[in-house]
């Protein structure tokens, strides 16, 4: 897993060309990884592919099971409300922090078979769509933060058993 400082997880990941079995591959082992790490989300450059892949196995606020995977995401439309909620992240193991996002989000992509999907997600869905793709530009939640929230989780971040590992790489 590619921890905060990773140069992976902080530059734009690129656009997906070949839609093969490596691909298809890729994807089995970010769910994979994302199971393992009890996470909800995942995106590529988290696991060092800097490619625009993310999977997801996320409940709404109203309990609704949302699973897949989207490649070449973009965000289409984000709004409704802001909501500012409990957000983490495993690139950032053990560290939460509220977090604004929008109540409602779209995002259009492809299937790993080049198949065009659009996904709407609401509430806790809409968030996870926002953070990962987010991710997939090299942003991580800690960048939508600011004021003491934003200096406390850095400074947690900075103070966890893992950063030491991060800064090696
Ligand atoms: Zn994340």
């Amino acid at each position: 897993m590619s921890l905060l400082g990773a140069p992976a997880l902080h530059s734009p990941c690129d656009d997906v060309t070949d839609f093969g079995p490596s691909l298809a591959r890729l994807v089995e082992d970010m769910f994979a990884t994302m199971y393992a790490a009890n996470g909800v989300g995942l995106a590529a450059n988290q696991i060092g592919v800097p490619l625009r892949v993310f999977v997801y196995d996320c409940p709404d606020d109203d309990e609704v099971r949302h699973l897949g995977h989207l490649v070449n995401p973009v965000l289409v439309e984000a709004d409704g409300d802001t909501v500012r909620g409990p957000e983490g992240c495993l690139s950032l193991p053990g560290i939460e922090a509220g977090t604004p996002r929008f109540d409602r989000a779209v995002v259009e992509g492809r299937t790993v078979a080049g198949e065009p999907v659009r996904i709407t997600g609401t509430g806790w869905f809409a968030r996870c769509l926002q953070h990962e793709c987010d991710h997939l530009d090299g942003r991580v939640y800690t960048d939508r933060l600011t004021g003491l929230r934003r200096t406390r989780a850095l400074r947690a971040a900075r103070r966890a058993p893992w950063a030491r590992t991060a800064a090696e790489g």
